[in-house]
């Protein structure tokens, strides 16, 4: 997966190959779906979400440009807990916020079936309004589609920090990287890409 898919699709950080390497895909993913888990797809896991393609996972990760050390990171969309395993392996600390408690359960137990529970801080509810006492953080990473920009988590991220997030309609979005520069924020366009709609205010139906 690493070598054929990643590398070969123009990932070319070496901590991000290597935690994308440390991290076994299958611990992530649905029994029914385990010989499937390495292919460069998005797969269904419960409640109608899904777990990210491998090649969207690297490209999000490298686009954070995490510092060294023990960068704290924000997720919003654990989903199956995958993105924060390998936030977890390249030796951030993760804060990462699900939607959906039975999901928020799932990947508390497929986190400590990959050893990598305690750097990863899940909580439940709607991770666009933020984590309260949580942060500032090294970077942050939205992992469900939306229109807008979650403006409550902009003051979270420190100087220089990222916000990675996919913008965009239902069917497709941009995966755009924002940060403030020093005449203000700067966003680039990183490609489409197609995620899962966000929920609550932030999202397309608004909830
Ligand atoms: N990062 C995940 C994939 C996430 S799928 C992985 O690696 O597997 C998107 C997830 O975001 C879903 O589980 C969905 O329930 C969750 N979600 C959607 N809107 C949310 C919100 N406002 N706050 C927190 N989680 C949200």
């Amino acid at each position: 997966m690493v070598a054929e898919q990643l590398a070969a699709q123009g990932i070319r950080c070496s901590r991000v190959l290597a935690a994308m390497r440390d991290v076994p895909r299958h611990l992530f993913v649905p029994r029914a779906l385990i010989t499937q888990a390495y292919d460069d797809t998005a797969l269904g896991i419960d409640c109608g979400q899904t777990i990210s393609q491998p090649y969207i996972v690297a490209r999000m990760t490298e686009a954070l440009e995490l510092p060294a050390g023990e960068p704290l990171v924000l997720e919003v969309g654990t989903g199956s807990g995958y993105q924060a395993a390998v936030l977890a392996a390249l030796g951030a600390r993760v804060v990462t916020v699900e939607w959906i408690p039975a999901l928020a359960e799932l990947a508390r137990a497929a986190l400590e079936a990959a050893g990598l529970a305690d750097r990863v801080l899940i909580v439940v509810g709607d991770g666009t309004a933020g984590v309260d006492d949580a942060g500032p953080y090294d970077g942050v990473l939205v992992t469900a589609g939306g229109a807008q920009i979650p403006r409550a988590l902009l003051p979270r991220l420190r100087p220089g920090a990222a916000l990675v997030l996919p913008l965009g309609e239902p069917g497709h979005q941009e995966l755009v990287r924002l940060h403030h520069g020093a005449q203000g924020w700067v966003e680039e366009s990183l490609g489409g890409c197609r995620f899962v709609p966000l929920r609550g205010p932030c999202g397309w139906e608004g909830e």
